[in-house]
């Protein structure tokens, strides 16, 4: 067979990327021919984590077809969220942590689910089941994504298999996970430097909600009046990439890492939908979501249910 590439999301974060690298490891140990990319470059939190653990980030693809047709995915299904030409492409397997929406096969395929907090949770176990050693910068990354993806352990969406996998991982990777992980998070929340159409495009992700495309980005800080002093720009460039891509509605969730409470700010119609979902009243174009931090547990399920209606 060809080279298998495995890969994750657009605009891949912590766990997309070091789920990527984990399993292509992995696959490689049990004489797999398989190539980690990723669909764009690490965001600060991730070249942080990469740094720290002295890797390189996986190759950048924009498609598949002309190097393979066998792909793996991880951290993701939804088509939408993969790379441009994913329905021309055989999919081997997927190993993910989401919804499963949008998603059809040609052939069989390995599908392996669960509902722990990141997707390495569930690779710790299958590392455990083929009897694979993790290298201590593999265990770093990995532990990098649990963090990322329960912001260390304070999300929803965070079980106690991936608190468990965690603290298995950092020893592993012979760093403190609480000292580590506060300091990759804040890394990831150096927003000023950046411009606001790479604000909302830090971690987006499009979903297809009833007749509606609804975009959904979400910025970590540790003071959300440093986004929200930006409403008018980012406005701006929420309007023009919605008219460009065709979303209905933009919606920015703005989650401060330290109290665990967010913000939404959001753009486009039906906002009504939007304040059905939650039980709220915008006032300009602005919410407090309070105890909100995840997009998945906390942020779609109410979207899905009252775009549905
Ligand atoms: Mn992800
Ligand atoms: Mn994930």
């Amino acid at each position: 067979m060809s080279k298998v590439l495995i890969f994750g999301h657009q605009n891949p974060d912590t766990d997309t990327i070091a789920s990527a690298m984990a399993l292509s490891y992995l696959a490689n140990q049990k004489e797999g021919n398989t190539e980690a990319v990723a669909l764009g470059v690490p965001n600060e939190e991730t070249q942080f984590a990469l740094n720290k653990f002295g890797m390189t980030a996986p190759r950048v693809i924009t498609e598949a077809k002309s190097e393979t047709e066998n792909v793996f995915l991880v951290d993701h299904n939804e088509f939408q969220q993969s790379v441009s030409d994913i329905t021309e492409l055989n999919i081997l397997g997927v190993v993910d942590h989401h919804r499963i929406a949008n998603f059809e096969t040609a052939n069989p395929l390995y599908y392996r689910a669960e509902p722990v907090g990141c997707t390495c949770t569930i690779l710790l176990k299958m590392f455990k089941e083929s009897g694979v050693k993790i290298p201590e910068n593999i265990a770093g990354m990995m532990l990098s994504a649990i963090i990322s993806d329960t912001l260390l352990y304070k999300s929803p969406t965070c079980t106690e298999a991936d608190i468990k996998a965690a603290k298995e991982l950092a020893a592993m990777a012979n760093v403190d996970d609480e000292e580590y992980g506060l300091a990759m998070l804040k890394a990831g929340t150096n927003n000023d430097s950046k411009t606001e159409a790479e604000l909302i495009n830090l971690d987006a992700k499009s979903f297809e909600l009833g007749s509606h495309i609804v975009r959904v980005a979400q910025i970590n800080t540790v003071d959300e009046n440093e986004i929200l002093n930006r409403q008018a720009e980012l406005e701006a460039t929420m309007e023009a990439e919605m008219a460009k891509e065709n979303y209905d509605v933009f919606i920015l969730l703005i989650t401060n890492i330290l109290n665990s409470n967010s913000t939404i700010l959001v753009v486009g119609e039906p906002k009504v939908k939007v304040e059905n979902a939650f039980g709220i009243q915008l006032d300009n174009n602005t919410a407090a979501l309070e105890g909100v931090v995840s997009r998945k547990k906390q942020v779609v399920p109410p979207l899905t249910e009252s775009f549905a209606k």
